[in-house]
């Protein structure tokens, strides 16, 4: 676990909001033991706008995965301590973010058997910077499309929610996020008008070591409800059952002619 000094990922702590006026951009976890391509790799991402993280064992990787949950992997194959390949499955039990596989050249049939075991692109070292970048935004956008809704566009109230784009517009005023606050508004995005369970939202959000801090989700729900909502006590958007999950309801209606089959959600902070 290298955190660098710039582009620091966002720690999981309680109190990440910023005045920054954007959201901040994604995550990229390199999982590399050569610390040359590693630092050119960051310096190009954090140039990039992304968040970078490092990993260089595979027993790291899996602990920043499972405490820092990325939104994208880039995986070298030949680590020090574990088989790169056996490393994917590992990481699919934790998160369903993209992993794009980096292999030397002598690491040809592993990279096939790497596909077959769940990662999702990969690159041949030497590979240039350019083709980096696309290859990350091609996995972010396929990520952006995963999920119950084929859109990337979530629109609610006077909201419009760019998924792809990580924005959240009030009209055509950006509202500023956290990176945490964005990623669990996604997570229930992805989702609109179903019940998120809050287990699902902590491993989505948060990542696996979060499963039962359920504590989070309440507070972040909070600051989503004191940024988006006009009375927050009384949510109109984001919903909750109890503290079992929470919802994100795109069509809204007035207490009074709420369908029924909404109505065993809550309207009241949780
Ligand atoms: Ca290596």
């Amino acid at each position: 676990m290298h955190d660098r000094q710039r582009g620091r990922a966002e720690p999981n702590t309680m109190i990440d909001d910023t005045n920054d006026a954007t959201t901040p951009g994604p995550s990229v976890l390199i999982i590399e033991d050569d610390r040359n391509l590693t630092r050119v790799c960051a310096t190009t991402l954090e140039a990039a706008g992304y968040r970078v993280l490092e990993a260089a064992t595979g027993q790291s990787a899996i602990q920043e995965i499972r405490t820092r949950n990325p939104d994208i992997i880039l995986l070298d194959l030949g680590l020090p301590d574990v088989d790169g390949v056996s490393l994917v499955p590992q990481i699919r039990s934790h998160t369903a973010a993209p992993i794009i596989v980096v292999s030397g050249r002598e690491q040809d049939a592993d990279k096939v058997k790497a596909l077959d075991a769940g990662a999702n692109d990969y690159l041949v070292k030497s590979f240039s910077i350019p083709e980096l970048l696309a290859r990350i935004r091609v996995g972010l956008r396929h990520r952006a499309h995963v999920g119950d809704t084929a859109s990337t566009v979530v629109t609610f109230g006077e909201y419009r929610f760019e998924i792809e784009a990580r924005r959240l517009l009030r009209g055509d005023r950006p509202v500023h996020l956290s990176a945490t606050e964005f990623k669990l508004l996604a997570v229930l995005a992805s989702r609109a008008d179903q019940l998120v369970p809050t287990e699902v939202l902590l491993k989505e959000t948060w990542g696996s070591a979060y499963k039962r801090k359920g504590g989070y989700v309440r507070v972040y729900m909070f600051a989503l409800r004191h940024k988006l909502e006009k009375d927050p006590a009384k949510p109109r958007f984001l919903l909750n059952e109890g503290h079992r999950g929470y919802c994100l309801k795109t069509a809204t209606t007035s207490r009074e002619d709420q369908p029924a089959s909404t109505t065993r959600l809550r309207r009241s902070a949780a």
